[in-house]
């Protein structure tokens, strides 16, 4: 069995609060959050990073993008404004190694970023 936290999540295996799922993404909210709405997006098939994707993924994260808009909306964040991230190895932070696009919004965020 995998030793993913987030394959777990997926699997039910570890609670979590779910707020989308379909064929090929899952979406909850993250146990620590940042901002008000921290949504975490998760394909359902193991990634580990984006390092890791193939054309053959194209489609999965585009869909992965589009799914955080609609969230985004369902959130009520899409008029204020919100931020989608991916983090990618150790000097961006990645901290769980399957891959994972957080959606942050719900009130003004410091700019620039890095
Ligand atoms: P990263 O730093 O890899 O981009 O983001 C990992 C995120 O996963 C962090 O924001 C962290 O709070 C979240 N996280 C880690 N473990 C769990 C967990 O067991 N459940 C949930 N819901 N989020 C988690
Ligand atoms: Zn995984």
């Amino acid at each position: 069995m995998s030793e993913c936290i987030f394959c777990k999540i997926i699997t039910g295996d570890i609670p979590s609060t779910t707020v989308f799922r379909d064929e090929q993404v899952t979406a909850f909210r993250d146990i620590n959050p940042a901002a008000p709405t921290h949504i975490l997006l998760v394909p359902n098939r193991h990634i580990d990073s984006v390092n890791a994707l193939t054309g053959e993924d194209e489609q999965l994260v585009g869909h992965l993008v589009k799914v955080a808009g609609q969230l985004a909306a369902q959130e009520g964040i899409a008029e204020g404004g919100y931020r989608l991230i991916i983090n990618t190895n150790a000097d961006a932070g990645q901290t769980v190694f399957h891959i994972h696009l957080h959606l942050l919004g719900g009130s003004p965020m410091k700019h620039p970023m890095g």
